[in-house]
């Protein structure tokens, strides 16, 4: 067994999110004139300060639809659990590694549980050796990778890139940073909140507050 980290790799991200959304929303104001003082751009510390406070008017008004128009792309490396809830989420793009093709000849890969016992980490152990080893001995037998995967655990680990649009994140992070959410999802929500809240600050940092 190959032990894997989850990791939270940010691909990439609309630039300058906050100015597009900014830009984008007042249109439904015509106040396109008031995306800048007298800077060229609209894009110094007073506008800045100007524009998270009308970001954050929307947010609190669910004027959420405009922040649609923003996106982020991730390399998530997890578990097969977590991607099989992960993708239940219907509003976004998904490219993962695949069972089927994919040979584990040099040992299984996998993210292990969040421990609380010795015992439980013991048992698990000896489940992930029985499991490897029918996973082998079927491949020595002849069988195809998609054959053999039959008798993959879920903690198997997997890759999986991930687009989705601002407002589909928030959602996402939202319910799965919750305390109810399983563990290891509440651990990759947080490394994807970490990521991506230095692109559009208003619109992701209120999210851990809220859940306190
Ligand atoms: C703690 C927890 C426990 C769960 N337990 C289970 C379980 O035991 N069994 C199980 O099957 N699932 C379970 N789920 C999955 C859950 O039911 C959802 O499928 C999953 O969280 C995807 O989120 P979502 O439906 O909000 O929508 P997404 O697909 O992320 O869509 C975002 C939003 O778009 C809107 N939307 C999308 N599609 C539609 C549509 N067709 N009609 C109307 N509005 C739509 C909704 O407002 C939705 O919230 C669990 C989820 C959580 C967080
Ligand atoms: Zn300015």
């Amino acid at each position: 067994m190959l032990e894997v980290e989850q990791s939270a790799e940010l691909i990439q991200c609309t630039p300058d999110a906050g100015w597009l959304i900014e830009r984008i929303a007042r249109v439904c104001y015509h106040s396109e004139d008031r995306m800048k003082c007298d800077c060229p751009d609209g894009r110094c510390p007073r506008c800045a300060a100007r524009r998270d406070a009308f970001l954050a008017s929307l947010i609190k008004r669910r004027h959420e639809s405009v922040f649609e128009h923003a996106a982020a792309t991730f390399r998530l490396m997890t578990d097969r659990g977590v991607t099989h809830e992960l993708v239940r989420h219907r509003l976004a793009s998904y490219t993962q590694s695949s069972t089927r093709y994919i040979r584990y000849a040099e040992g299984v890969p996998a993210v292990r549980p969040l421990f609380t016992s010795p015992e439980r980490e013991g048992a698990w152990r000896e489940a992930m050796r029985q499991a490897e080893k029918a996973y082998s001995a079927l491949l020595d037998a002849g069988a195809p990778p998609q054959e053999a995967r039959d008798v993959l655990p879920a903690c198997t680990a997997a890759i999986i890139f991930v687009t989705a649009n601002f407002r589909e994140w928030r959602h996402i992070i939202r319910l799965r940073l919750a305390k109810d959410a399983h563990p290891k999802f509440r651990v990759l929500a947080h490394l994807i909140l970490t990521s991506l809240a230095p692109c559009c600050p208003v619109f992701f940092s209120d999210i851990e507050k809220e859940l306190a």
